[in-house]
């Protein structure tokens, strides 16, 4: 373990409450170059109650702000944003590793702020009632939303800055506060960005985070009225009964094994371009990577060798993080579940007919786009997320088993169909079951936030959306005030109060 750089040490300060004591380090690797950067401390179980009780002490102020005055704080909080917007992204960059999208990240912040800053208000507006019962006119129904008091936010390493805020915004326009504990492994861009919200106090005393690992998590979900969870499968398992012994509700976004349906009529040129991207960005560590492809089998051979030819001209970042395509893995232990998975196929008879080699540069491992074919679902690399730019290709001869192949898994985050024109896409598309299917692309993902809200299938997630208007609606119960405008009922002659 190195010791930590003075950023770092700070970064370990500012997670923790005055009553903290130190409890354990963790090392933070540099993901291109192996080596241990700092330390930071995880903050224990205690340490996380007594960040709770403080938020929950606060947050009474911050709900009784109304949604006009949150809105108020948070154009504060966005001009702070602002100011350091770049160094959020360099910050971002460096936890990843460099992933192309990680400089925007402060950008993308501000977006997620002013989008809802927009919306808010409308969002809990349309969900009020306020009118007469339909089953008993005399009685007028008015909602009240009440918002959790403490919501728990529990994100992974792959985007670090944007898993946790696409749930903690929302909840702090709701009147939530929020305490998020971040991935471990990529904590960089907190510093600059709890910056941001200590330069706007009333933010800071209902948003804050807790540094450390699965225990601290653990200790999260055990203190709070609501969790958020992106994650893993097996992690999301243990929130979701750690959640259901304290009768909690759990939102849990998880793991995906994301197919791509390529049909005879395809494009091939824009197929292969789109498969390619959606396959291997930010060398596949998105949970809605294409992660396995099902071409017809009249065009498999083209296909594959088209986008072989395109898959070599991908280059690794190495040698400058803001050039080049394929960053190294993020998380060192990824490379191995990955290395398995190849693996795995090449032993069941898989052939590899691109990459394939992790390679270390630097300290940093790599892996170029890694095509296979002869794949088939007795492989782990057709069934469990391989989460690295690997494309394991399988021909199909109808359209029935292209869609019974993309169906046969356990999860159902996103899927991809590309196809001679968009009503053969479509119908497609409707036959299977996934969160959102993409049309004649893959990785539109960006597209339905805040537009559409959607729910995964299968093992990929549970409970409402994290996107569209009523992702906020998550972070509210409804509750009814009921007034009664005619008369009493009389228990001897009116049954049930209700008017014959
Ligand atoms: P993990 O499930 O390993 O970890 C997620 C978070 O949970 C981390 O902060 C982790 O801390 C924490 N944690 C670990 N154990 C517990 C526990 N017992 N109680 C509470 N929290 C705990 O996921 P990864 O970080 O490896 O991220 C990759 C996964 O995330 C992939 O499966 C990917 O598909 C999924 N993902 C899903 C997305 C979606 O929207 N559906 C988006 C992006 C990623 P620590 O890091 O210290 O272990």
């Amino acid at each position: 373990m190195g010791s930590p750089s003075p950023a770092n040490r700070r970064l370990g300060r500012r997670g923790r409450t005055p009553t903290m004591t130190l409890t354990r380090t963790i090392p933070v690797l540099d993901p291109r170059t192996g080596e241990t950067e700092f330390t930071i401390t995880a903050a224990s179980a205690d340490e996380v109650r007594a960040t709770c009780a403080s938020l929950r002490q606060e947050q009474h102020a911050w709900q009784a702000r109304g949604i006009e005055g949150r809105i108020d704080v948070m154009r504060r909080w966005r001009e702070e944003v602002l100011r350091r917007a770049e160094a959020l992204g360099e910050r971002d960059a460096a936890d990843t590793g460099g992933v192309s999208t990680s400089w925007s990240q402060g950008f993308i912040t501000l977006a997620n702020i002013d989008g809802w800053i927009d919306d808010a208000a409308a969002v809990l507006e349309r969900a009020s009632v306020q009118r007469p019962s339909v089953t008993m006119p005399h009685v007028e129904v008015r909602s009240q939303l009440v918002p959790y008091p403490l919501v728990g936010v529990i994100s992974p390493w792959n985007a670090p800055m944007m898993l946790g805020l696409l749930d903690a915004i929302p909840a702090l326009f709701a009147g939530s506060a929020v305490i998020w504990k971040p991935s471990e492994v990529t904590p960089r861009f907190l510093e600059p960005l709890f910056e941001s919200v200590r330069a706007v106090p009333e933010l800071a005393s209902v948003f804050r985070f807790v540094l450390g690992d699965g225990e601290t998590g653990a200790a999260v979900t055990g203190s709070v009225d609501m969790v958020c969870f992106t994650g893993s499968v097996p992690t999301g398992r243990k929130v979701a009964v750690a959640c259901a012994e304290r009768l909690i509700p759990a939102y849990l976004e998880l793991g995906g094994k994301d197919p791509a349906i390529v049909t005879s009529t395809a494009d091939l040129e824009r197929a292969t371009t789109s498969v390619l991207r959606g396959a291997v960005y930010a060398t596949g560590q998105v949970c809605y990577s294409v992660e396995r492809v099902y071409v017809h089998r009249s065009i498999h051979d083209a296909f594959v060798d088209l986008l072989r030819e395109k898959a070599e001209r991908v280059e690794f970042n190495a040698r400058d993080p803001k050039q080049g395509h394929l960053g190294p893995f993020i998380f060192a232990p990824q490379a191995e579940i990955v290395r398995s998975h190849l693996d795995d196929a090449v032993a069941k008879g898989a052939k590899i007919v691109t990459g394939g080699e992790i390679e270390r540069i630097d300290g940093g491992q790599y892996l170029r786009p890694t095509i296979l074919t002869d794949v088939d679902h007795d492989m782990r690399i057709m069934r469990d997320e391989t989460f690295g730019p690997t494309i394991p290709v399988m021909a199909f001869d109808t359209v029935d088993e292209a869609v019974r192949l993309a169906n046969d898994t356990t999860f159902g985050l996103t899927a991809s169909v590309l196809a001679g024109d968009e009503t053969e896409a479509l119908s497609i598309a409707e036959r299977i079951n996934a969160g959102s299917v993409f049309i004649q692309d893959t990785f539109l993902t960006f597209g339905k936030s805040r537009t559409i809200g959607t729910n995964s299938f299968g093992h990929s997630g549970v409970g409402g959306s994290r996107t569209g208007p009523e992702s906020m609606l998550r972070f509210v119960r409804r509750k009814a005030l009921m007034t009664n405008h005619g008369d009493v009922a009389d228990i001897q002659n009116d049954r049930y109060g209700v008017r014959q």
